[in-house]
């Protein structure tokens, strides 16, 4: 199948990372007449053109819908999708069919929620969480703890934004079932010792969840070597399409968990007496998925592996320890998250200016941050603020960018001093 031009690069040279961002059309773009500085992609990533390509390819060349038709195009379009299953497998190290397709973090944790864990808790058992989680990892665990007795229980922080891990390890007494923790903080960029975690917890029986989102697109994940039981992550921030995710899963779970939505596909055989599900994973894959977009995540894996994990981690590295320098310069400025092992996102405020401000007059020089609360509430919650700013940068962003973003942030404290 056709999926696209595809980026053809030596693997064993280092990127020239002017190329690597012409790929990215987007990024040419200008925004109030000035050249766009995009450090908004923990909020969502840039898509390169291969991506681009090769969703518009499957729309102009093979649209048919999956597993169902026998003709030339039905053929073509499961072959194509099952092959970005393949694709991601290899990449997050994991089996094909112990990877299901959804559409993101926030379906991959709910299926975990109300599949594994509502049938299983009841009232005394503990869902453990840090302070540090997105919306998507707390919210789905209170609504397990209201319909099933259980509690919801909080493992804190430490003021540099890294995890209190004797405190995780304490906290993780006979009642409790499951860990809900974070790969890499969306807000503070904290990198957690997920192994670590994962290990302590399965030595006191503790089914771990771990949410990718944030480190998938950033640095080598080998999910298997996580040693955790559940793995989710999106597609829109690792240069996929919108509306793609996927939730690894150990294979006993799959088989054991009840199908969380029903419909087609996800049968072998129904009839009024009763229904046979599929074999997992199809069986959590109920409806037509999105085609399109999971062949487009196809090619972002394409493209990720063509630049190289270790190498994007390595540039964003770079690319944070210069931001960090050139904002530490700025007086009255205060960082959120100096964990020792950090991702490039940096929350920070200004003294006497409103995040929402900042973030405005920033717009106005091209500048995307986010400002706002990043779907964390109770972590901003144990800073004691009501929102910061939010730079998050990836590897598609220059040195020269940091500067100018570095100049603006400059001009927008001059104005609102
Ligand atoms: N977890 C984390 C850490 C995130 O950063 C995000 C996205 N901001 C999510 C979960 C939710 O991802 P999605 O909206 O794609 O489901």
């Amino acid at each position: 199948m056709n999926a696209g031009p595809a980026p053809h690069r030596d693997p064993a040279a280092a990127p020239d990372w002017t190329r690597v961002r012409a790929d990215f059309p987007l990024l040419e773009r200008q925004v109030h007449g000035k050249p766009l500085i995009y450090f908004d992609s923990a909020n969502t990533g840039q898509k390169p053109a291969s991506v681009i390509a090769a969703t518009d390819a499957f729309y102009r060349h093979h649209n048919a819908n999956v597993s169902r038709a026998v003709h030339t195009l039905g053929t073509e379009a499961t072959d194509a999708y099952e092959g970005a299953r393949r694709k991601l497998a290899r990449f997050l190290n994991v089996r094909a069919d112990e990877l299901v397709l959804c559409s993101g973090t926030t379906f991959a944790i709910n299926l975990v929620a109300y599949s594994w864990a509502l049938p299983r808790l009841g009232p005394g058992d503990v869902i453990l969480v840090s302070r540090m989680e997105h919306h998507a990892n707390i919210v789905p665990w209170q609504l397990v703890a209201q319909r099933t007795g259980a509690s919801v229980r909080v493992a804190e922080i430490l003021p540099d934004g890294s995890l209190d891990l004797p405190g995780l390890y304490a906290a993780m007494t006979a009642d409790v079932k499951l860990l809900a923790v974070t790969h890499v903080s969306n807000v503070l960029g904290t990198v957690n010792p997920v192994r670590d975690i994962c290990r302590e917890a399965r030595k006191r029986g503790i089914v771990t969840v771990v949410d990718g989102s944030q480190a998938v697109p950033h640095r080598p994940v080998d999910v298997a070597a996580i040693g955790c039981d559940f793995y989710a992550l999106t597609g829109h921030k690792m240069c996929g399409p919108t509306g793609t995710g996927a939730l690894w899963a150990r294979r006993e779970h799959l088989q054991a968990m009840p199908p969380f939505i029903g419909g087609g596909e996800m049968i072998k055989e129904v009839s009024f007496d009763g229904t046979v599900f599929n074999d997992p994973p199809h069986k959590f894959e109920a409806g037509t998925p999105n085609i399109a977009g999971f062949i487009g995540l196809g090619a972002a894996v394409d493209f990720l592996e063509s630049v190289g994990m270790a190498r994007i981690e390595a540039r964003e590295t770079e690319l944070l320890a210069h931001a960090t320098e050139e904002l530490g310069k700025i007086e009255g400025l205060r960082i959120f998250g100096t964990a020792p092992e950090k991702a490039a996102v940096i929350s920070f405020l200004i003294e006497g200016a409103h995040a929402h401000d900042l973030a405005t007059l920033l717009d106005l020089e091209g500048v995307a941050i986010r400002s706002g609360q990043h779907c964390a509430h109770p972590l901003l919650q144990f800073f004691g603020v009501a929102a910061t700013c939010r730079a998050s940068l990836a590897f598609y962003n220059t040195h020269a960018e940091i500067e100018a973003f570095v100049a603006a942030l400059k001009k927008a404290r001059r104005l609102l001093a």
